[in-house]
């Protein structure tokens, strides 16, 4: 009989930590980072190995048998393996749901990690068989073919007609046998297009990074919208390529950026493995498996390719590094802009973190000697900068949300061929049904939010927990006719539809993105001038290029001075500057109009400047008066219930408990976000904040231990967010 051999394993339940199991098969234990199939309660699930121990934590007989091991190599190396236990301690997320969050789903079902290719091939028997043995016609032709090409994939037998039960037949009378060899990646394309000859201020850049190469450094590129970053990108991944090195580069989202998909298949081919939400099951293993292989030079992935199975790596980009949707909202809440900058010290590589607009933190950690500032200040081939003005809407008549002003504009630059690109923050913007009699206004009986008007299709939405309701004029209180109020993105095309009725106009949303062939025939219409103009919300910020647009306009900024979360001014910035970047072309500089009814306020009069540093300082001065982060360190516990009561008396708790363990740190709330209600449920907030990370997380830490035990604990949903992005 073999000793067995104790060892740990994470599973991806909450809660669960990592548990024993026993190996009492032959051969050493799998090593860490391997999958395997364990017993839990009448389950069974996969799990990964963390860790060989000496002596379980249960007497021995209670331990339960590893059922089986589906790896010889483990799915995570020891450098990833490494950076998911420290996101586990850090985010205080259960380790095996960090752990499998880096594999693709079907590597959670147990997919094998290899892509491997049946190849058959004749035995000695095989090969010596004669006409004169009873052979079927098929098996005849199997021999045939096998005999000429030595070995030939399933897959090409069967294109040719024979299946795998010939196969498997005439391998039972030992005259063919198969063996497995890897995949190779499908198509290989040549690349088409040759780099462009850098500028100064490109080459400096490239320079600063390519010089130090060799080891870690993190660097912050503030450069303009069309300074030529992703062009920089490219040099720097085309030096890596030079040493057989791959490069990560992430970037906020791929569906609405596919110009930058088709620069790198043109500049480099197919070495290149794309990692999105957009994927299948089966694309996503693929584009795993290829990295891991090594065959993918070049990752480009959203958020969660922070966590691709890097095996030869030297530079990971972060490009937009200021966008929020570099945060995880849900279940493990990580920052993948944060962990790139982890992982390549990890690593030992350099990072570059690069934005026209970037984050307050990033610009803190230049000001302390962390990163290393570059700059990009010129646009290329542009006229130069787009010209910035303020609509003051207090003065100005509106129609629907346009004012006159900018009406005029849109009329001239349409005038002149040009394309026009209008910026609507939708949120609070909306439409909604508003009874001129009664005062009231649709809301959605589940959220703290009111109901949106699709008036083209007769509905009522509610955009945070997707109720409908079907659209009636009438108000159900006092039974007057409504009227819609506020300025959604349909109904600001509607109304330019019927200002100008000729032109042709694209509106570009969230309903409009989450269906993806029409997503790509607006861009190309819009890319193609036939579109002349094109309504959207955030999404127009995110790295678009449309060549010929030469106006913008942004239908309000308001929101944004006067919002709740502390990070709020810091994003109207990004988000102004962003769109502003849309405009303008190579003969002539583009002009933006943006509207307020606030138009001396300190923060938008720094942004006309366009000097996104006053801004940046001014913004940071405000964040530190406040002691708000990078001056300060967050934590928040989340809680929501049926019942409000419920939600609240949990974080009390936890308060109360908390300042009996400790009173240096601030504590504040229980407080409701932003929108209470959600769905039906309640949610309060709890937050942490101290200066000290380690004072911050030891408390939490320590919380956690007590918190898991409570009973309370197991009947509400309830979660920690380390660093939020939103509050
Ligand atoms: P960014 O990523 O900073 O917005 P891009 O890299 O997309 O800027 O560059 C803007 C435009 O300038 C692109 O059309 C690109 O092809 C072009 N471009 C970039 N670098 C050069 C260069 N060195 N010479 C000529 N054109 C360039
Ligand atoms: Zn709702």
């Amino acid at each position: 009989m073999t000793k067995s051999s104790f060892v740990q394993v994470a599973i991806p339940v909450p809660l669960v930590g990592q548990l024993d199991y026993q190996w009492t098969k032959s051969g050493p234990p799998p090593s860490l980072g391997c999958r395997v199939r364990v017993p839990l309660g009448r389950r069974e699930k996969i799990g990964i190995v963390t860790c060989h121990i000496d002596k379980p934590s249960l007497d021995s007989s209670r331990i339960r048998e590893i059922l089986e091991t589906l790896d010889t190599e483990p799915v995570l190396n020891t450098e990833l393996f490494d950076l998911l236990c420290w996101c586990a301690k850090y985010y205080h997320h259960p380790l095996g749901e960090v752990l499998t969050h880096a594999l693709p789903t079907l590597l959670r079902q147990g997919r094998p990690a290899q892509s491997s290719e049946k190849f058959w091939e004749l035995t000695k028997t095989g090969r010596a068989l004669s006409s004169e043995d009873y052979l079927g016609k098929l098996q005849i032709r199997v021999i045939d073919l096998l005999r000429r090409c030595d070995q030939i994939s399933a897959q090409e037998l069967l294109d040719a007609g024979i299946k795998g039960s010939v196969l498997n037949r005439m391998a039972a009378r030992g005259w063919a046998k198969y063996l497995e060899k890897p995949c190779q990646m499908k198509s290989v394309t040549k690349p088409i297009e040759s780099p462009f000859e850098l500028n100064v201020e490109q080459q400096n850049c490239v320079s600063a990074i390519t010089d130090a190469a060799e080891s870690y450094a993190a660097y912050l590129l503030q450069g303009v919208t069309g300074s030529g970053k992703t062009e920089v990108y490219m040099h720097l991944i085309s030096n890596q390529l030079h040493f057989g090195r791959q490069s990560l580069l992430l970037v906020p989202e791929i569906g609405l950026t596919p110009q930058l998909l088709k620069r790198l298949e043109n500049r480099f081919g197919t070495c290149l493995a794309v990692m999105h939400s957009g994927l299948t099951a089966a694309e996503r293993l693929e584009a795993w498996r290829a990295t891991r292989s090594g065959e993918a030079k070049i990752i480009l992935g959203t958020r969660s390719a922070i966590f691709a199975p890097l095996v030869n790596a030297g530079l990971i980009i972060v490009d937009e590094e200021h966008d929020a949707s570099y945060k995880q909202q849900d279940g493990f809440k990580y920052s993948a802009r944060d962990l790139a900058v982890l992982r390549a010290r990890g690593l030992n590589i350099p990072v570059l973190l690069a934005s026209a607009t970037p984050s307050l933190e990033s610009i803190h950690n230049v000001t302390h000697g962390r990163y290393k500032e570059l700059r990009m200040d010129d646009q290329i081939g542009l006229a130069g900068k787009p010209t910035i003005q303020i609509i003051d809407m207090n003065v100005h008549a509106e129609r629907h949300g346009l004012s006159t002003p900018l009406i005029t504009a849109i009329e001239r630059h349409l005038s002149l061929d040009q394309q026009v690109l209008l910026f609507i923050n939708r949120r609070g913007f909306a439409p909604v049904l508003l009874c001129t009699e009664c005062g009231t206004v649709e809301e959605c009986d589940q959220c703290d939010a009111r109901m949106t008007l699709h008036a083209r299709i007769g509905q009522l939405w509610c955009h945070h927990c997707g109720l409908t309701r079907s659209l009636t004029w009438g108000c159900s209180i006092c039974a007057t006719e409504r009227i819609a109020v506020g300025a959604g993105t349909q109904r600001i095309t509607d109304e330019l539809q019927a200002l100008f009725p000729e032109i042709k106009i694209a509106r570009l949303d969230k309903d409009i993105a989450s269906n993806k062939g029409s997503l790509e025939s607006i861009l190309a219409d819009v890319t193609h001038g036939e579109t002349q103009i094109i309504v959207g919300t955030q999404m127009l910020a995110k790295g678009h290029d449309f060549p010929n647009v030469t106006l913008v306009g942004v239908l309000s900024a308001d929101q944004g001075l006067f919002g709740t979360d502390f990070r709020c001014s810091e994003k109207l910035g990004q988000t102004l500057l962003q769109v502003a970047g849309r405009a303008g072309r190579r003969d002539q500089p583009g002009e933006v109009f943006i509207q307020s009814h606030y138009p001396s306020h300190p923060l938008l009069t720094t942004l006309v400047q366009q000097d996104y540093d006053a801004f940046g300082q001014l913004a940071l001065k405000e964040r530190k008066a406040a002691a708000w982060p990078p001056f300060s360190y967050l934590i928040v516990w989340r809680a929501e219930a049926i019942n409000k009561k419920t939600a609240h008396a949990f974080l009390e708790r936890i308060a109360s408990t908390a300042r009996n363990m400790t009173d240096s740190i601030k504590i504040l709330g229980p407080a409701a976000p932003s929108m209470e209600k959600r769905g039906n449920r309640f949610r309060a907030q709890l937050l942490f904040q101290h200066n000290s990370r380690k004072t911050l997380h030891d408390l939490t830490s320590n919380m956690l231990l007590l918190v898991r035990d409570w009973p309370q604990a197991r009947r509400i949903r309830w979660s920690i967010d380390v660093d939020p992005a939103e509050l």
